[in-house]
Order: C-alpha cells, then structure tokens, then sequence
C-alpha cells in the first residue's frame, strides 16, 4: 500500500499537522476539593462580593473622620465607645456625631464611620478613646468587592485550577466545579532488548526506563495513564496492541521502532491497522525520530526509543496536544529570551533543544544547560525546566548568547 505523508517537518509544522485533529473531552462535575490541576469547563461569574461587606483591617476604632479632622497632640479628641463588634458580629446601630466602636480584625464596619484608626494609635478606657491625628475618609476601610466583585468573571474557562483558584471557587460559596474529564492514556514500549525494571539483565538487555519517564509526565499532566508494558519488536504485534490500547483510552504513546533506518516496525504496524499518519520525523535534536499518527480519531505518539530524545517529543508535542485535549485554553509551549550561562562550542547544522535549568541573575534569565547531554541518556532531562533552541545552521555561541527557549513546566 503507498502511503503518503509529510516526512521531516519542523516542530511548528507538526504541531499544525497534529493539533487541529483533536478536541477537547466531556465534562463532568466534580468537588472543589479535588479539582485542583483540573480544567475549568465553564465561566465563573461571581454571585457575590469578597468581601461581602466593609471590612476592618485591624483591630482599632470605627468612627467618623469628620469628627477627627481637627485632632493634634496639643488638641486631641476623645470620642464616646458604644459597643465592641468582633469578627463574625455586626454593630447594633450606626455611628452618630462623637461616637466610636471597638472593632476586631475581620468585622464589618458599622454604618456611619467612614475611617478606622489603630489601637496603636489610640489612648483609650473601656467608654472611651482620645485619638491624637487626624485619618482620611475611607483610611484602613476595605470595602465591600475589594477581592472579587459580584457579576464580575473570576474565572475563564479553560483555565487550569491552582490551588488559589480553588481556594477562590471555595470564597465563592461553590462545593462543586465543572472540569473537563481527565484524560486516560495507553503506554507501551517497544524492543527485543527491554526487560522490566524488576528482572534481570541477561548480555545484551537493558531496562524499560522511558516507560517510567512517560508515565510520570502524564501523571503530572492530570493524565490517567495505564503501561501497557514491553512489546516484541513484531509488527503484528505492535499493531494488535496498539488496536487494543486504543479501545479504551484516549491516546496512546509508544517508545521505539521509529529510529530512522531502524526496521520501521512502528510504521508498518500503524499501516497495517490503517492508522492515519500525520507526518514522520522532525527536524530536530534530539527528537527526530518520531511519528504522528491517528486511529479512530485517537491519536498516537510513537517516539523514539531513546530516552532524552522520547523525553523531548514528549514534551513539545504531547504536551500541547494533552493540555488542548484537557480543555486548556492556552495549550500551546510559552516561550521566553534567555542567556546562555555556558559557551556552546558545537556548530549546529540541525536545530537542537537543550535540557536546562532557569536562573534569573541580576534582573536576567539564564539557561543553565544540563551537565550530560545525548539522545540515549537517562540523565540530561534529570533537573529540566525549560528546553533551549539553539537554531540550525547555528555557529559556536558563546557564553551570554541570547537564545529562545521553551517553557515546559508552567501552569
Ligand atoms: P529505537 O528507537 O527502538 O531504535 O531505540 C533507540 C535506543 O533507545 C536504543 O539504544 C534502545 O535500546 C533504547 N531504548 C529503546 N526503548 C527504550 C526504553 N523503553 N527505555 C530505555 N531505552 C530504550
Ligand atoms: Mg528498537
């Protein structure tokens, strides 16, 4: 069968080949208490203020700034205390001409004051209060919808719930939120030499890491992901597996089998299911062996076998792809300037992604590049926070360099 795709495709190009093929799932209504890392499903429009009413900052005493406006040390003014309003009660009537009330941090500010003064900065007894300064209208009052105002939109759907947001859909009176399902993934790797983590390494053998690494990701991306282990390196094989992973999760990631002039084994099990291939290798390092492909309208990342490399396409193709699958808004890779804290001293015929740390030095950002570096290692990805470009046909950059980078783990 002749199959045509697109082959060695630039990173932007493969997200544009892939992205538009997959929507967002269902909804469901879930309780705040667990919601946090989930998506917003809806637009949450506040019913209410935060505060609900004026409220007192401080311990002090509610009065009028009228009746204070002229108080000096030579001339102080005492006022009349009526009643005490702790946290939680309101004041019986309002503030007349010469009156004052106690008030506790977090009480509602009666009727009539307009400015709150500190107890710092009183003299009082139990009836009374001599205040020596004058306060401004409004001083140490926060008013009624400081926080949040009602009607207002607090939240946008799409977005990912922190734990403020979820602290904010609490202030709001919501027990429960509507977030889009989490997702379920399929991952299985592929290669005569793997043996699980638990057996042992017979000559020739190595130990099916990547699956871990792959796993972890989705786990932190709020992905239920299911190993489905090591397959033989079949193409029957892989092909049923792939059918039979796809049944029941929403996508599937495999390692393995797509190094280029490797036997293909990926390939050809994806067109013997008649899976839909969207393109094959990219043109960049690491992370060029790797293929797009959809089944049913589920879609399938087969990445490489090597570790840094499946690590790579994972986070700059997987990641965006989950996050719209999620119902994220903004799904796409932030971007960001930064320095190279190190020279690079290799020309670069291909564009590469760097593995690095984030440091802001002096009011600047700096890429700390990852200590070891290779397609097959376990270790460059150890400590990532963004992924630095360094573009094609790049010479040697020394230190200081100004490179764009990708932000892999924010929010
Ligand atoms: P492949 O993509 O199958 O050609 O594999 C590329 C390299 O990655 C080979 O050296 C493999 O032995 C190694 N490799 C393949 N699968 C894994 C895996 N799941 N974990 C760690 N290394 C692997
Ligand atoms: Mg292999």
């Amino acid at each position: 069968m002749m199959c045509t795709y697109p082959e060695k495709v630039t990173l932007e190009e493969g997200l544009q080949l892939l992205l538009p093929h997959v929507d967002r799932v269902s909804e469901e209504i879930i309780p705040i208490e667990e919601s946090s890392g989930r998506v917003l499903a809806v637009n949450i429009i506040s019913g209410e203020n935060i505060p609900p009413f004026h409220r007192s900052p401080y311990d002090g005493y509610a009065l009028r700034a009228a009746d204070i406006a002229g108080a000096s040390k030579e001339a102080p003014v005492q006022l009349s205390v009526i009643q005490e309003v702790p946290a939680g009660s309101t004041a019986s009537r309002e503030i007349r001409e010469g009156e004052a009330v106690k008030i506790l941090t977090g009480a509602p500010v009666p009727e009539g004051a307009t400015a709150i003064v500190k107890f710092e900065d009183t003299l009082f007894t139990k009836d009374t209060v001599t205040i020596s300064a004058p306060s401004k209208e409004g001083s140490n009052i926060v008013p009624v919808g400081e926080d949040v105002k009602e009607g207002e939109l607090v939240i946008e759907k799409g977005r990912l719930l922190s734990p403020a947001l979820v602290g904010l859909l609490a202030g709001l009176g919501h027990r429960t939120v509507r977030v889009y399902r989490r997702l379920t993934a399929a991952v299985l790797s592929t290669g005569d030499e793997l043996v699980g983590v638990g057996e042992a390494l017979t000559p020739g053998k190595i130990r099916n890491s990547s699956i871990y690494t792959i796993h972890a990701y989705l786990e932190q991306w709020n992905v239920m992901a299911r190993m489905v282990g090591i397959v033989k390196d079949d193409a029957g094989e892989i092909a049923a597996n792939i059918k039979e992973s796809l049944t029941a999760n929403d996508l599937l990631i495999t390692t393995g089998g797509v190094s280029v002039g490797d036997y293909d084994l990926l390939k050809e099990a994806l067109i013997q299911i008649g899976a839909e291939i969207l393109f094959w290798k990219v043109r960049l390092k690491p992370g060029m062996a790797f293929i797009a492909a959809l089944y049913q309208g589920k879609p399938i990342l087969a990445l490489s076998g090597n570790p840094s490399a499946a690590a790579v396409s994972l986070l700059l193709f997987g990641r965006p792809l989950i996050r719209k699958m999620s119902g994220m808004k903004n799904y796409q890779t932030k971007e960001l300037l930064v320095k190279t804290a190190e020279e690079f001293p290799k020309k670069s015929p291909s564009r590469r992604m760097i593995p690095g740390t984030l440091e802001i030095l002096d009011g600047e950002a700096w890429i700390v590049f990852a200590k070891k570096q290779g397609n097959g290692m376990l270790n460059p990805l150890r400590d990532c926070e963004i992924l630095g470009e360094i573009e094609a046909g790049s010479p040697s950059l020394p230190r200081g360099s100004i490179i764009k980078a990708y932000r892999i783990f924010d929010r």
